[in-house]
């Protein structure tokens, strides 16, 4: 049988895998329990070992566990990783979700629940390439799923930190992304980083009657409004000097699309110049993400003593996260109004990633997209930082690193409603069940690798 009939075949157990795993709330983030997390760690390894794959458990330090499972192909063949990730973003404002979020729900071929798409959908990905092959893969599998990649903890160090669950791999294959749209196969090439900062305005004691001092006595809030303002220029370029920014190579961002997904009111302008996908993938662009004042419903007329904002930087890849932190820091001293002096906190900073596309493994896979899909690949960036990835590509230069997936820009990763298009997600298990044979045709048995 040939594999696109296989993968047909096995798309009604995808779907059970993937409902099964939506099952079970793997929210890893403060203040959430983490026996759910844990016992979904323990359902993507029975998964896999039920497909053939031989699966252990590696304990973290945020408490849950890696699921790590290796799958052997013939002797000599490469060793290819599949990386995606099992933990999820909270489910929150349940009223906001046509169906629970955790229970499974299809509705016009669309799978309904949180991580239904991200990652889960990569998961269940990797079950079906084992699957797909009966647990005989023509090339070596390294199956990672990691339960840190929302909120983060030490496996994004791991190629560093275990430098030998990577030196001998072929391929990194990491399936935490999507098309452009339906469809249309795609290679994520370009991955924003991100830096910020908290920064705060003290400017009295104790808040003041503003009928009796006001004028003369120095407002935290309008002092810190203003600052907030010099982060952008008049177009709502980010201004912090220091920040350099290019123009988009690849394909833009059809603006019409873009107001659709994003959920621009009608009449509202969008901010910011040149391309679209400029603006979002090789310029910086600057947000206040948070603001501590008074409530609005309470308000006394008093003068505010201190005010502070959340600032959140994403950053084009090649801008070095350091740098633009202290850029940023510079930036909000030296534009205080009046002189006033601000503090400033860090935030975490992590760089922004670029994937060579250039190699024998990135052509091997566009010719299996092209069997798959019926088109081409193209390329796009995406927002999010992958610090997982970032870290990869820095510790192997030289390994080759394929993102992509079958989260569509209709998926609404990390928003009420999120899904997985079921006819999307078959085409792109099946690319890489093509691939995975594909490579082993082009090294040949017995052959080491097909580095690029
Ligand atoms: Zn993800």
């Amino acid at each position: 049988m040939d594999l696109a009939s296989r993968i047909s075949d096995l798309m009604p157990q995808v779907v059970e895998d993937l409902a099964a795993l939506v099952a079970v709330p793997s929210v890893n983030f403060p203040g959430y329990d983490s026996a759910p997390v844990i016992a979904c760690a323990q359902a993507c390894a029975d998964l896999l070992s039920e497909a053939g794959a031989e699966v252990t458990l590696v304990p973290g330090n945020s408490g849950v566990p890696t699921v790590r499972a290796e799958v052997p192909g013939p002797p000599g063949s490469p060793v290819v990783l599949l990386y995606s990730h099992y933990d999820v973003q909270p489910g929150s404002a349940p009223d906001k979700w046509d169906s629970p979020a955790f229970t499974a729900t299809e509705r016009d071929g669309r799978l309904y629940g949180r991580g239904a798409a991200d990652d889960k959908s990569g998961v269940v990905t990797h079950i079906a390439c084992v699957r797909a092959f009966d647990g005989r893969p023509p090339v070596t599998l390294r199956i990672l799923l990691e339960g840190e990649e929302e909120y983060g903890g030490d496996f994004e160090e791991w190629p560093t930190t275990h430098p030998e669950e990577f030196a001998d791999l072929s391929v990194a294959l990491i399936n935490d992304l999507g098309p452009v749209e339906l469809g249309q196969p795609t290679f994520t090439t370009a991955l924003r980083g991100i830096t910020g900062g908290t920064v705060t305005v003290r400017t009295l004691e104790e808040p003041r009657h503003s009928g009796v001092y006001g004028g003369p006595a120095p407002d935290a809030l309008m002092i810190l409004i203003g600052l907030l303002a010099t982060l952008t220029d008049d177009n709502g370029d980010c201004a912090i000097e220091g920040l350099s920014s290019g123009e988009w190579p690849g394909a833009d961002y059809p603006e019409e699309t873009f107001r659709e997904l994003v959920g621009v009111l009608p009449g509202v302008p969008l901010v910011g110049t040149g391309s679209i996908a400029s603006r979002l993938y090789s310029k910086p662009s600057v947000t206040v993400v948070g603001l501590d004042a008074p409530d609005v419903a309470t308000a006394p007329n008093a003068i505010i003593p201190m005010a502070r904002a959340k600032i959140s930087v994403r950053i084009p890849p090649g801008v070095d996260a350091e740098l633009a932190t202290a850029a940023l820091e510079r930036h909000v001293r030296e534009h205080a109004p009046f002189g006033v002096e601000v503090g400033f906190t860090p935030a975490e900073p992590a760089d922004g990633t670029l994937i060579a596309t250039q190699g024998d493994a990135q052509r091997i896979y566009a010719e299996a997209m092209r069997e798959a899909y019926g088109r081409g690949p193209t390329e796009q960036g995406m927002g999010g930082a992958v610090p997982f990835v970032a870290n990869l590509v820095s510790a192997f230069p030289h390994l080759a690193v394929i993102a992509t997936g079958a989260q569509d820009p209709l998926a609404r990763i990390h928003a009420p409603n999120e899904s997985i298009d079921l006819a999307e997600l078959r085409r792109s298990i099946l690319a890489q069940a093509l691939f995975l044979e594909k490579l082993a045709e082009a090294s040949g048995v017995g052959a080491v690798g097909v580095a690029s």
